[in-house]
């Protein structure tokens, strides 16, 4: 009777739960059913934890962790045959890229795939790679649930339906890319919570406070930085991501409650370097999702909406990395555990984890069965970026006039796998980005060169291509994004495959040079780097001056705006050991000088040699205030450049000491009662006030700003030709919306680089515009001009008719005298998303040079 009970028993599922390490749900594990409440993400941890424990296989990574601390994970989960050997399905993943590594990671900037040349070609016939990127947008919080219900389904060796898949794929779970985020909306959830859930739309529980769970500890958008990689979670990530190169990858997201269900085939416009299969594959996916909603009666949608073209999303830039990247959204941003929809259902928790859960495990499914054609597709994929890359330049050259700058870009480069060289030995014919024309260009031993032949050239493609072609501009996000433009450097697109001389710079790492008999030191001004240096003297209490004009001094060239430490104020024993450990700490590139008396220009005790006072800086947060663009000037102080921040809520800025700061930050935001009658005496007694995007369009017209909206009657007549109801279908709303849109292009601005608002920078820059925002000169004496823009400033991306003729002859970046203080107008946002490298030195003139 116990044998054939036995027996019985070892045929069934039972099995495992009664004799074998029973591995516990997420409800039993928890006690509670998913979807009932929100789970913290230390629990999430613990979940994945307790399975790595009890489950044979899997493999739970640490990757990262975020700014606050919290653990970043992957699962890694094969099967029994399988997950001894995940190494190994690795290394062939890559093989099949032609980016096979040798131990101890790739050699930066390395000009030919060396490892991958000598060694055996990948086989199609290995593990398919399905990642699963869950919750990287905090505040919609339904997917991290649902990453733990596919785990469990996945390592529940009685789950019929699943285990089979594990045969010929291995998955990965990421429950939470954005830790920090989730907590702060969870925290927020349960913190205000009855005790049951009030589906009423307009209970407390739907509405988040400032600055809201979506973003990170900075308040970045994870889901725009996967490219750039400017966020500590998204290097982490993107590091382990491309050691792998999953073939299909799912960003889990949410949308606004009242929205079904959406999943691939994405909307138009695609990139035009997407390949005919990833297209026709997003299709396969979402036929695979839409069986299961059909048998559930779920709603749905496909193709509208979602576009593909921005580099820096999770479903973009695993494709441009050869996967079927794919973006899911479920309705339910501030649904909290239940909402009354707008057709007078409630959608609750349980419902949109369901519904995650279903695409999941719908998607590991379709992956299995197309197993093998996605490993050969996925290896066509790299063999014809090595052998037949896209766009119209095989070669890039990057003129290297500002060391720190290229250093950036390679260093960015290589977070993205893409090789490069240094130096020509000939001269190349190329189209010179700066102003559109074929030229001739001696290309010099320092220069960057990237050669499109090699496996990232998709990337590459999509990240160096001057103009970005766009078959529907209704789109997402921005339309423009070439490197050269946001690095503010010169390039070349040619269109022969040239090979980089060498695989690395000449140059030698600066030698830090301090002399006791110095009379001063000079270091130069034109980059992140030199605003970091100077952040460090200021904060070790190292005086230290700027020249207003270029000079000629030790047989070197200055620019206006190079920083001169003189022993002259700065007299104490330590002081050239001090200069010489914060130089040689940030890599900085020193001249100590023997005179004050220049070769050519002023001496250093003229009075164009200017002290810079060591700015009390604060900074505008709290409810009026855009988080991101605010998150972005808080991370640049804190992470990028190290300075001290203070940030105020806004609507304390009548009760603080505002003699307590000299400059004070307003980044994008809708002020009430802005400027205040003591704020504007703040600046008359000499402070100084930065108005960036619609904080300088609130100054227009304000009693003693200088700042006018640039009139254009050219304009209001078109408007009432197009506003005509006989010219205007219902169909076509959208499009006509588009006309006066600026979804971000790039345009190119004159500026006044003797202004200390322009040091260090060139004659002209590059500003990403994300409105049609602009200015009429400032007419008056106290005005400067510093950026304007003129006819034909539009570089790359789309603009609407409206706005390009409404984009011209004007006012981008100014500044006003007022009393002793003075006001900084930018219509955009200068350093964007923190990977608009171009601006950080503008916003650092802005604050350290300006006024003083
Ligand atoms: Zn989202």
């Amino acid at each position: 009777m116990i044998k054939k009970l036995l027996l019985s028993l070892l045929f069934s599922g039972v099995f495992c739960a009664v004799f074998g390490q029973a591995i516990q749900s997420p409800e039993k594990f928890l006690g509670y059913k998913l979807g009932e409440h929100f789970t913290p993400h230390y629990k999430i941890v613990e979940y994945f934890k307790y399975v790595a424990q009890a489950s044979k296989n899997v493999k739970l990574v640490q990757y990262g962790s975020t700014n606050e601390g919290r653990p970043l994970l992957a699962m890694f989960i094969a099967s029994d045959e399988n997950i001894g050997k995940l190494e190994e399905i690795r290394q062939n993943n890559l093989r099949l890229a032609g980016l096979e590594t040798v131990a101890g990671g790739s050699t930066p900037g390395t000009p030919a795939n060396k490892a991958a040349a000598t060694s055996a070609a990948g086989s199609t016939s290995a593990p398919v790679i399905c990642w699963l990127s869950y919750n990287v947008h905090g505040n919609e919080p339904a997917s991290s649930e649902a990453a733990m219900w596919t785990l469990f389904d996945m390592v529940d060796a009685s789950n019929a339906r699943t285990q089979p898949w594990l045969k010929n794929t291995v998955v990965v779970i990421d429950p939470c890319l954005n830790p920090d985020g989730r907590d702060r909306y969870v925290n927020f959830y349960n913190s205000v919570a009855g005790q049951k859930p009030d589906a009423n739309p307009f209970a407390r529980e739907h509405a988040e406070p400032w600055p809201g769970g979506r973003i990170n500890h900075y308040y970045f958008d994870l889901n725009r930085d996967w490219a750039w990689q400017t966020q500590k979670e998204t290097q982490a990530r993107v590091a382990l991501f491309s050691q792998w190169l999953p073939e299909v990858h799912v960003d889990y997201h949410e949308q606004g409650y009242n929205a079904p269900y959406y999943f691939a085939p994405a909307a138009e416009p695609f990139h035009k370097v997407i390949t005919p299969w990833q297209r026709e594959m997003q299709t396969t996916i979402g036929k695979n999702n839409a069986k299961y909603f059909d048998q559930n009666g779920w709603l749905y949608f496909t193709k509208q909406e979602f576009d593909l073209l921005y580099p820096s999303y999770g479903d973009t830039y695993p494709i441009y990395n050869g996967s079927i990247g794919m973006t899911y959204e479920q309705g339910g941003i501030s649904a909290g555990l239940a909402v009354l929809t707008r057709t007078g259902d409630t959608l609750t928790l349980v419902d949109r984890v369901a519904h995650h859960h279903s695409t999941s495990l719908s998607t590991v499914e379709v992956t299995s069965a197309y197993a093998e054609k996605l490993l050969t597709e996925f290896k066509k994929f790299y063999d014809n970026s090595r052998a037949n890359p896209p766009g119209e330049y095989k070669t890039y050259v990057v003129k290297n006039d500002n060391v720190d700058k290229v250093n950036a870009l390679t260093a960015m480069l290589d977070r993205n796998g893409i090789q490069y060289g240094f130096g020509l030995k000939n001269s190349v014919n190329g189209y010179n980005y700066s102003n559109g024309k074929n030229e001739q260009y001696e290309v010099g031993p320092n220069d960057l060169v990237i050669n499109a032949y090699q496996s990232k050239s998709v990337l590459l493609n999509v990240l160096l291509e001057p103009k970005t072609f766009v078959t529907d501009s209704n789109t997402y996000d921005i339309t423009a994004w070439s490197l050269p433009y946001v690095y503010g450097l010169t390039a070349y697109g040619v269109k022969e495959s040239l090979k980089p001389a060498t695989a690395t710079i000449s140059a030698a790492k600066p030698q830090v040079l301090v002399n006791v008999h110095a009379y001063a030191y000079v270091s130069s001004w034109y980059s992140v780097n030199d605003v970091r240096f100077l952040a460090a003297l200021i904060k070790n209490n190292i005086k230290v001056r700027y020249s207003e004009k270029p000079f000629e001094a030790g047989g070197k060239k200055f620019n206006a705006g190079s920083l001169l430490i003189t022993r002259a104020g700065n007299d104490k024993a330590d002081f050239d050991q001090t200069i010489a450990r914060i130089a040689t700490q940030l890599n900085q590139d020193l001249t100590p000088l023997m005179s004050g008396f220049v070769e050519k220009g002023n001496d250093l005790g003229s009075d164009v040699i200017r002290f810079i006072r060591q700015p009390r800086v604060m900074l505008a947060a709290g409810d009026d205030v855009n988080s991101e663009a605010m998150g972005e000037v808080w991370h640049f102080f804190e992470q990028q450049i190290g300075y001290p921040i203070t940030l105020v809520r806004y609507k304390d800025l009548s009760r603080a000491r505002l003699s307590d700061f000299d400059v004070a930050i307003f980044p994008d935001g809708n002020y009430d009662d802005f400027p205040s009658d003591k704020l504007i005496g703040w600046v008359r007694d000499g402070g100084k006030l930065i108005a960036i995007q619609n904080a300088a369009a609130q100054l227009v017209d304000k009693k003693g700003f200088l700042l006018k909206r640039k009139e254009d009657k050219k304009d209001d007549k078109t408007d009432s030709k197009t506003k005509d109801p006989t010219l205007l279908s219902y169909n076509d709303r959208d499009r006509d919306a588009l006309r006066s849109s600026v979804p971000g292009a790039i345009y190119k601005i004159n500026l006044d680089n003797t202004h200390p608002l322009g040091f260090g920078l060139p004659k002209s820059y590059y500003s990403i515009k994300l409105s049609d925002d602009i200015y009429d000169f400032l007419g008056s004496e106290d005005g400067w001009n510093v950026g304007t823009v003129k006819k034909d400033g539009l570089v790359s991306g789309f603009v609407g008719q409206k706005s390009k003729e409404k984009i011209k002859d004007g006012l981008l970046l100014g500044v006003q005298s007022m009393g002793r203080g003075s006001v900084i107008y930018m219509a955009d946002d200068p350093i964007f998303r923190s990977f608009w490298e171009n601006g950080k030195l503008l916003l650092s003139n802005a604050v350290f040079m300006v006024g003083q």
